[in-house]
């Protein structure tokens, strides 16, 4: 397991060679994704992957492919249309009463399906400094219809305990603000991190501190995963759960039924599962809505009702979220369907 301070090696091909996760002949052709995404793993993660496996869907979720230099017509850089609906940096307002404050955009791994791949990585915006993000807090501050702040990135829990009491403290002195959520990926990929000093810094507020844990594969919640899990619930956050659907990784029911049931033994209630998003690169990972429907159908006719996810679309250009189980979808043409979002207007979807 990773210390907290190990430094991430695996954060170059040359690195990821040394540890014999590519092959030193695959280097060169990887060279083009390495200079265009961010590579990341921790020691966490890369002790699960299985080296003899090919298709192992560890390695499938971490480490880099050249099918990601595929770039489709369909596919945007920014494909949940956050920008629009950026009032101040940091700050994505697209439902009246909550709101996502990015406060940092880097991660300790760099998921190859990342929807927000554009905007992480090393080289990416950062952390907010103290400016921007006094300046996020006071639009929270100044909106008493924003009931839930949602602490996104990146990865959240990379935040220094110092940074985080700052952030929770400044959110604790508006009384509007009732519930804040985090969503990351750390009690998987870095469960080390969470130490009491952080524990401290997410319940300084006085807040309902919600985390919603990002998890695409059964084997990802480890023993380890389970005690970052166990301290976290036990210092009174609440846990949900999500995950992409994923080609190649967890696109099979028995498969999903083996994460949602795992996820409910560890007292991480399923959330969303998401349709993935025409993130740049990433159409080897994509399935159709119509796969996922028949997926998600086979996984209720498997498990307890505790286990059953969202099946959640983000309709692409910032029309919000909408529920591919519940929502009346058409499929109008191959690979074209069309859904209705919150507002009830119908909106077009092409995933090819
Ligand atoms: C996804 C998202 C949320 C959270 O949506 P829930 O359905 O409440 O989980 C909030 N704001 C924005 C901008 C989002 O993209
Ligand atoms: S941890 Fe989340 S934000 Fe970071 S690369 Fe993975 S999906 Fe993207």
């Amino acid at each position: 397991m990773a210390g907290r301070t190990a430094p991430l090696s695996l954060t170059s091909l040359g690195g990821l060679v040394d540890a014999g996760l590519i092959d030193a002949d695959q280097s060169a052709a990887l060279q083009p994704v390495a200079d265009r995404y961010a590579i990341s793993l921790t020691d966490s993660v890369a002790a699960l992957i299985d080296r003899e496996d090919p298709a192992d869907p560890i390695a499938r979720q971490y480490l880099p492919m050249v099918a990601e230099l595929d770039r489709r017509p369909e596919e945007r850089d920014d494909p949940i249309g956050d920008g629009p609906h950026s009032p101040v940096p940091g700050i994505v307002h697209r439902y009246p009463d909550r709101v996502l404050l990015k406060a940092v955009h880097v991660c300790p791994v760099y998921c190859r399906f990342c929807f927000r791949r554009e905007m992480v990585g090393p080289s990416g915006d950062g952390t907010m400094g103290t400016a921007a993000l006094k300046r996020a807090i006071d639009y929270v501050a100044a909106d008493p219809e924003i009931w839930e702040v949602i602490i996104t990135g990146g990865d959240p829990l990379v935040l220094s305990p110092r940074r985080l009491t700052e952030i929770m403290s400044a959110l604790g002195q508006v009384a509007h603000v009732k519930v804040i959520r985090f969503h990351s990926r750390v009690p998987v990929t870095d469960p080390s991190r969470m130490t009491t000093e952080l524990l401290d810094a997410l319940t300084c507020s006085g807040k309902t501190v919600y985390v919603a844990l990002h998890a695409n594969h059964p084997r990802e919640l480890t023993g380890y995963a389970k005690h970052a899990i166990d301290r976290l619930i036990a210092s009174g956050v609440v846990m949900v759960s999500q995950s992409v659907l994923l080609r190649g990784v967890n696109d099979d029911a028995a498969v999903l039924a083996a994460l949602m049931r795992r996820f409910v033994e560890l007292r991480v209630k399923p959330y969303y599962l998401h349709h993935p998003d025409l993130a740049p690169g990433t159409s080897h990972f994509r399935l159709s809505i119509a796969e996922g429907r028949r997926l998600v159908a086979a996984l209720r006719a498997k498990v307890s009702g505790l286990c059953m996810p969202h099946y959640i679309l983000d309709i692409p250009g910032g029309h919000g979220k909408v529920s591919l189980s519940e929502s009346p979808v058409t499929e109008t043409a191959e690979g074209c369907y069309s859904v209705e979002d919150r507002l009830g207007r119908v909106q077009t979807y092409r995933d090819r």
